[in-house]
């Protein structure tokens, strides 16, 4: 089915039908599989076929359709769910582990995957980070050799953009598995596959649910990496993804190119009705030439992302005023949902890091991050330039 367009894929590929034929996507609430005979048990033991199970921490049809339908979209050769964005992350970097081995990584990432990597640390892992929008950081670190290089592709909360294809071709030069957590950019219009990655990651919780509903975390790679190297280490680890969750997701990809467009089309004319105002020191948006790395966005994606970044000059006290006076945006910290959502990362997402990585990674305390929504623009617009107005 390569021929497809993602869109299409996206709606299609991956269905398992029952006996009934259903249209829609049947959820397999079931943790077990019955055998018609101790043989087949037995078979099935020895090898499992691409549409057999055993039992649901190793796999189950809902999960298995959500799982072919991304890797297909991504164009990898496989893909696992698995029940986080986090567990995905965690499980392919302890999969991939190794005595003594190099791991280099772009420093702005979320908390939660810094936290895996210091872990990885203290079992002797050597974790060097560089800036990941750095060419140069890149290759000094790289010259040495490495085991894995992990990045994401769009930096939180400040919305960096690293350029996959160039990282890739170092990554490989210096043998290392190139690891990207894509969540940012989204499985539609930036394939993180097609530009070098070998695994690529995510967190199926943000645009792919839409809804903040559940969980979720896939990762996607080659048919080797995938059966060879992750599914041995997860299906015994226990990070499965519920049925549930799994079909939520898989309804969620119907809708989501559209729901990408219509969000990264509404931030591109957020970000052009604020470039320039008074109250804010900065406005980040990869979708606008003022971007530093807007020449990598536009090559790298077919939309400027759907996330903002206002560093209001303020502060926090404005940051605040901010955000407790917009009447539309919700006050929370998940992203890529239909609801537009604000987080001061400073004191929530980021509020562990100690002030000078925080100053490093341009978290500054006027900082909002602002995941844009479905709603419409020009109302989101008069709300935001309200709220600025009233500092
Ligand atoms: C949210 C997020 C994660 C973690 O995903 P969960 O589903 O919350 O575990 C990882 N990486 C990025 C870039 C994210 O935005």
């Amino acid at each position: 089915m390569g021929e497809w367009k993602a869109k299409t894929k996206a709606v299609h590929d991956g269905v398992r039908r029952s006996q009934y034929n259903e249209v829609s996507e049947a959820i397999f609430l079931t943790q077990g599989f019955v055998y018609d005979s101790a043989e087949q048990a037995e078979a099935r033991f020895i090898e499992t076929g691409p549409d057999e199970f055993i039992y649901a921490r190793y796999g189950n049809p809902t999960v298995r359709m959500f799982e072919e339908r991304l890797a297909s979209i991504e164009g990898t050769g496989d893909g696992f769910a698995v029940a986080s964005g986090m567990a995905a992350v965690n499980v392919t970097l302890m999969a991939a582990a190794q005595p003594g081995m190099r791991i280099v990584a772009a420093r702005a990432l979320f908390g939660s995957c810094l936290y895996i990597l210091e872990w990885l640390a203290k079992f002797g892992a050597e974790v060097v980070y560089v800036d990941g929008t750095s060419e140069a950081e890149w290759r000094a670190a790289l010259t040495g050799g490495a085991d894995l290089v992990f990045l994401e592709t769009i930096s939180n909360p400040t919305l960096e953009v690293i350029d996959i294809a160039l990282v890739a071709g170092l990554a490989h030069a210096a043998g290392a598995l190139l690891v990207v957590d894509n969540t940012f950019s989204t499985p539609v219009g930036a394939s993180a596959a097609a530009r070098g990655a070998d695994v690529v990651i995510y967190s199926t919780t943000k645009h792919i649910d839409g809804g903040g509903r559940g969980l979720g975390g896939v990762v996607l790679g080659s048919e080797d990496f995938i059966r060879g190297t992750f599914e041995p280490y997860a299906k015994h680890t226990g990070a499965a993804l519920s049925p549930f969750n799994a079909w939520m997701h898989l309804k969620g990809l119907d809708t989501l190119d559209l729901r990408v467009r219509a969000m990264a089309e509404s931030a591109a004319q957020i970000a052009d009705a604020l470039a320039g105002h008074a109250a804010l020191g900065r406005m980040i948006y990869p979708g606008r030439p003022d971007h530093p790395q807007h020449a990598v966005a536009a090559r790298q994606m077919d939309h400027g992302g759907t996330m903002l970044a206002l560093d209001l000059a303020g502060g926090k006290d404005a940051a605040f005023r901010f955000l407790n006076a917009l009447q539309i945006p919700v006050i929370s910290n998940n992203l890529g949902d239909a609801k537009s959502i604000v987080t001061h990362p400073a004191t929530t997402t980021h509020q562990r890091l100690p002030d000078e990585q925080k100053q490093l990674l341009g978290i500054t305390p006027g900082l909002v991050r602002f995941s844009v929504g479905l709603e419409d623009a020009g109302d989101l617009v008069a709300d935001i330039r309200a709220a600025l107005a009233g500092l």
